[in-house]
């Protein structure tokens, strides 16, 4: 519910990342708080929205999951063209998903909207003892790329809320 007299801010979000690491999992988390140990793989791409309340601003967001197989990769800039916040998603017990997610944030990069909001999210935080990628690695490279990072479980539900807390809070700050 929109808090009375306070700001409407409608956002794009889009999730980008390799396939398997949680986005459409993250999502349904958010949007439904349910998680499925057999999520199907998303195809193409599917549409959620879901509204947050902040003190400052109603943030309602138009959020696209995208499917992270390489023959969808040509779709992608459909989605992420008019974003106003991009999550890019790796498995923390996956190193090769961190090295497409930096491939990723590069693609955003070159793509030149300077105000977007970047988020970096390890998932998976769950499997902390199958970790491959280091937290002081993936907070280096986002803060070279201007993004902030955090750590999530979808299975847990551990900072999905935060994370969209705080997407929604740098929206309020930069619309
Ligand atoms: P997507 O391809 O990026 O959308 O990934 P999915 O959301 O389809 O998830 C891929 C697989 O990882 C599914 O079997 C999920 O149940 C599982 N998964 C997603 N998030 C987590 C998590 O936080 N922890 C664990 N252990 N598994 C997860
Ligand atoms: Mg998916």
């Amino acid at each position: 519910m929109a808090r009375p007299g306070s700001r409407i801010i409608q956002a794009k979000l889009v999730l980008l990342g390799d396939m398997g690491t949680g986005k459409t999992s993250l999502v349904l988390r958010f949007v439904k708080g349910q998680f499925f140990d057999h999520q199907e793989p998303t195809i193409g791409a599917a549409f959620f929205t879901q509204i947050l309340s902040l003190n400052e601003a109603t943030v309602k967001f138009d959020i696209w999951d995208t499917a992270g197989q390489e023959r969808y990769h040509s779709l992608a800039p459909m989605y992420y063209r008019g974003a106003a916040a991009a999550v890019v998603v790796f498995d923390i017990s996956n190193m090769d998903s961190f090295v497409r997610a930096k491939k990723w944030v590069q693609e955003l990069q070159r793509q030149g909207n300077a105000s977007l909001v970047m988020a970096l999210v390890g998932n998976k935080l769950d499997l902390e003892a199958k970790r491959e990628v280091g937290i002081e690695e993936a907070e280096e490279f986002s803060q070279e790329s201007g993004m902030f990072y955090m750590e999530t479980s979808a299975k847990t539900s551990y900072n999905i809320n935060d994370l969209f807390y705080e997407i929604a809070k740098r929206l309020a700050k930069a619309l």
